[in-house]
């Protein structure tokens, strides 16, 4: 993966870095993204690989090396079936059915193959729950050393995932932005790699395969996509998919992205709807929807310049509707983790099937044994 075809590239003085390096952030202070690099979604470049690495020639990995052989977990083509069997045009995507219960595996596998591919010796992550239980996994059965901060007010059962794998958890008091600089302060230690879903961007690369999943198997893109947005992990992955789409000429236009905030902490909702083209920190006023609730996402003003880009909408989930979209899709089979629900509930808020014709995709991120 390490070859010079593929680096990072500093979104604010557009400096190019080999990747790999060790590094999350320009020497600027500038956040990174991957540089721009040709992919291939034939189905001729796909691989016979039970595993997202099928789509490895549309990811930055040079031709004929298979670095993620001893990480990958057969994370790969989760459900998409009809929310109701009488209403075919509501789908919901099952990305709770990853190996570690949440869509985060899509980035954990790409990101901490290239640690692997690297060398490094000790990981280190910071997160309200599933992308730590997905890093320390892939930290594990890459036999990469972890440790994860969290929160203190995450989940018992998501901190009882992550130090079952093995990895040393770091409970942090305060909120989920002072788990973040606790976290920052341990990856600028010697032997670190911050391994950070919302800095490095190779976590984003892996993400975007839930779109090549969804064209692969409707054989086109839905007219709506809904997805929650906290630090934008799944949506500046969603982006990344329907821009490689765009550029092979599989879809002429982007479906419409409708963005999910909860309600009790919405700073990008709150930016959004002022015209604004950076977020402002926002006060967390408390949610049931833990794993989105984001009061100063860092790519921030990334996240908004992607709605735009792709001429999205963003929308908050009411507080007291999640509570009953958990029931109404547990009801149905659906058995979803709290901040999982946020996205049904403002699906339901902003008018429900009646409001946005043709398929729309509800992705359904986070298992409901995560969050009891
Ligand atoms: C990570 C995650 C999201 C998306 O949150 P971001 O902070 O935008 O990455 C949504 N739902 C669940 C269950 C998650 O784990
Ligand atoms: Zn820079």
């Amino acid at each position: 993966m390490s070859g010079a075809e593929f680096g990072y590239q500093c979104r604010d003085c557009a400096r190019s870095l080999a990747l790999d390096q060790p590094v999350f952030r320009c020497g600027c202070g500038g956040l990174l993204d991957l540089a721009p690099f040709p992919v291939d979604l034939t189905a001729a470049a796909r691989l016979e690989e039970r595993s997202l690495f099928r789509y490895a020639a549309a990811l930055p990995f040079r031709a004929g090396t298979a670095p993620w052989r001893e990480v990958s977990m057969g994370e790969w083509l989760t459900p998409l079936v009809p929310l109701d069997p009488r209403r075919p045009e509501v789908l919901v995507k099952l990305d709770y059915a990853m190996p570690t219960l949440s869509f985060k595996d899509r980035g954990a596998a790409v990101l901490v193959t290239q640690a692997k591919a690297m060398g490094v010796r000790r990981i280190v992550q910071d997160s309200s729950g599933n992308a730590g239980a997905s890093v320390a996994a892939y930290a594990a059965r890459a036999g990469i050393g972890c440790e994860i901060y969290v929160p203190e007010a995450t989940s018992a059962r998501k901190i009882a995932q992550i130090a079952a794998c093995g990895a040393a958890v770091k409970v942090v008091p305060g909120s989920r932005e002072d788990t973040a600089a606790a976290a920052l302060e341990a990856a600028g230690r010697p032997g670190a790699f911050y391994a950070s879903h919302v800095y490095n961007p190779l976590f984003h690369q892996g993400v975007k395969t839930y779109v090549f999943e969804l064209f692969e198997a409707l054989g086109r893109m839905p007219e709506t996509l809904f997805v929650p947005v906290g630090n934008g992990t799944l949506l500046l992955g969603v982006q990344l998919g329907l821009r490689d789409l765009g550029a092979l000429g599989h879809i002429h236009r982007f479906p419409r992205v409708v963005a999910v905030q909860a309600e009790g902490c919405a700073p990008i909702h709150q930016a959004w709807t002022r015209g604004k083209v950076v977020v402002e920190p926002v006060p967390n006023e408390g949610t049931a929807a833990e794993g989105i609730a984001i009061a100063a996402p860092a790519r921030g003003a990334q996240i908004l310049a992607a709605i735009r880009e792709l001429g999205g909408e963003v929308v908050v989930a009411p507080e007291a509707g999640i509570g009953p979209a958990k029931e109404a899709l547990a009801a149905r089979g659906f058995f979803v983790e709290t901040t999982t629900a946020a996205t049904y509930s403002a699906f339901l808020a902003a008018g429900g099937a009646a409001a946005f014709p043709g398929t729309v995709v509800l992705p359904l991120c986070g298992a409901g044994l995560k969050s009891l």
